[in-house]
């Protein structure tokens, strides 16, 4: 058994987004000049590469590090992202935004979408400000004037993941972190404990940890290599496995939003950022051949290619546990879900949330261990579900694939979900639940969706005047979006007088 004392020696074991994420929030969070914070990255094995799109609360992990946000959207390449545009998942030629933040206003306690499903008066995308917005490719900051409708506007960003991760290994070093360069060999596991000890470098050297995070990536050097903990596939709800991701030149207008296309076996990314626009496609390889893949991306570009498409094999799915003895897995080292609703940096910043509140000391009690595992997994699968309904929620009917999708059992959890909403509209949110219930309204009826009626309680307020507060709202929206500045030239005001790119 180890003996009990604090932790004074952290490993991140990789450089990739989760690894200086990592690196980034200990040297802040953790900083009481008592602990080393040492990261290892080898320049030969890379980084992913891709993860580019980000959700709203990415803000709140940059704001926590003290970071102004105009130096990291000049040094990332960043841009706005108001939420994301959906071309073709509910029927072939339909579109609509899944945007960020509320949807209109909840009165007496029932969800706006619930009046908007008694009244049907417009579509339920013209109650929310980030829609608005976005359709006329416009940007403001939320307003701190009190009570005004720009103030609980909600917004994330795109950047280039390069430039991110480059960002913060500078903030981390400068607070402190000691990178070492290096191919990991080997870690050491203590046969009475079982927990990792060091890890040995193809140089030699070895480094002691007493705390290590596998930020390994896919490779799961740690967690899954080491200590054997197994991955729990959901390839059987979300088939796709491969991606094949291609940059290209910048086009304008600069979009502030996600762009997710449905192809015939699979689906097509455009991200937007300031120096180019980043581009892949998600395909399931037992429905389509890579070449077709390569193909259909190629064929839905708008802007000239930078580079050659370069293939990327993926796995739905996470980890048993995320948390065992000394080891924490984050980032894909701990578990991956396709990028349609751009979670996946979020599961890093959320682990690194629920990690420091159950900070251990060297017993690493596996009470601890039990709880961060329990909530990570909570996450995980509600985001699953999130994204299966994309999937599950056509009526396509075009191809195999998505006559599958359409056709197949879905996890329990999504199906009781489904099952309420078809029963007067209603949706549950729980704690660890990280899409709300205007996103989960604007999937549901953005592809066609609609449950059987509304909420009784809808009926209890007067129409006449729910229909006039719909009509305010919608109109507030419009005159705020049309006065709003343009997003690239606002993009161009914010950056200016910032340095570009930090240089890796
Ligand atoms: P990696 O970037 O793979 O980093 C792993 C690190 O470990 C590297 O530094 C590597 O050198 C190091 N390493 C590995 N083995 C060794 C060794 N033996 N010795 C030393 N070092 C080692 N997420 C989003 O939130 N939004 C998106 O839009 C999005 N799009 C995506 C699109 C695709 C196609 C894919 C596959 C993923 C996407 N993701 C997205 C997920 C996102 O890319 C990752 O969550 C994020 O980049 C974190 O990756 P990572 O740091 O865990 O792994």
């Amino acid at each position: 058994m180890t003996a009990a004392g604090p932790i004074r020696n952290i490993i991140i074991v990789g450089g990739g987004t989760a690894g200086w994420m990592a690196a980034a929030a200990c040297a802040r969070v953790l900083d009481d000049g008592q602990r080393r914070i040492t990261l290892i990255e080898s320049d030969e094995i890379g980084t992913i590469g891709v993860g580019e799109a980000t959700i709203p609360p990415i803000r709140e992990f940059n704001q926590r590090l003290g970071i102004n946000e105009a130096e990291f959207l000049a040094a990332t390449g960043g841009s706005i992202k108001l939420g994301i545009e959906f071309v073709g998942w509910g029927r072939i030629g339909e579109t609509y935004l899944h945007p960020f933040g509320e949807a209109g206003a909840d009165f007496e306690g029932v969800a706006f979408h619930q009046y908007w499903l008694k009244h049907r008066k417009g579509g339920l995308e013209d109650y929310f400000l980030s829609a608005a917005l976005a359709r006329k490719n416009r940007f403001a900051h939320p307003s701190t004037a009190p009570r005004s409708p720009l103030g609980s506007m909600a917004y994330a960003y795109h950047f280039d993941a390069g430039r991110y991760a480059a960002f913060l290994r500078k903030y981390a070093e400068a607070h402190g972190v000691t990178r070492i360069e290096g191919r990991i060999t080997g870690p050491e596991i203590d046969s009475e404990t079982g927990f990792v000890r060091a890890v040995s470098l193809a140089s030699g050297q070895r480094i002691e940890g007493d705390f290590f995070l596998d930020c390994s990536g896919f490779r799961s050097l740690l967690l899954g290599d080491a200590l054997k903990v197994g991955f729990e596939d959901w390839t059987h709800w979300l088939p796709c496995n491969r991606a094949l991701a291609v940059p290209t030149e910048r086009t304008t207008p600069l979009l502030p939003f996600t762009r997710a296309t449905a192809k015939s076996a699979g689906w097509q990314w455009r991200i937007p950022l300031q120096h180019r626009t980043g581009n892949g496609i998600v395909y399931s390889s037992a429905h389509m051949a890579d070449s077709a893949a390569e193909k259909i991306l190629l064929e839905g570009l708008d802007g000239k290619p930078l580079d050659d498409p370069r293939a990327i094999r993926i796995t739905t799915g996470m980890r048993q546990k995320l948390w065992q003895g000394n080891v924490v897995a984050l980032g894909l080292a701990g578990g991956f879900i396709e990028p349609l609703e751009s979670t996946a940096i979020h599961l890093i910043q959320s682990a690194l949330t629920r990690l420091f509140w159950l900070f251990p000391d060297r017993s690493f009690s596996p009470v601890l261990q039990a709880q961060f595992n329990r909530l990570m997994r909570d996450q995980y699968e509600y985001i699953r579900d999130f994204i299966v309904l994309h999937y599950h929620a056509n009526q396509r009917g075009d191809s195999d694939f998505w006559r599958d999708m359409a056709g197949m059992a879905v996890p329990h959890s999504l199906q009781e979900k489904l099952a309420l909403w078809a029963e007067g509209g209603r949706l549950r949110r729980f704690d660890q639940d990280l899409f709300a219930v205007p996103s989960w309204a604007a999937v549901l009826l953005g592809q066609n969706q609609l449950p059987t009626g509304h909420d009784p309680l809808a009926d209890s307020m007067d129409d006449t005047r729910v229909l006039a507060a719909m009509g305010q709202i919608a109109d507030t929206y419009r005159k705020i979006s049309d006065a709003a500045p343009d997003h690239g030239a606002e993009l161009a005001r914010i950056c200016a007088g910032y340095p570009g790119p930090v240089s890796t």
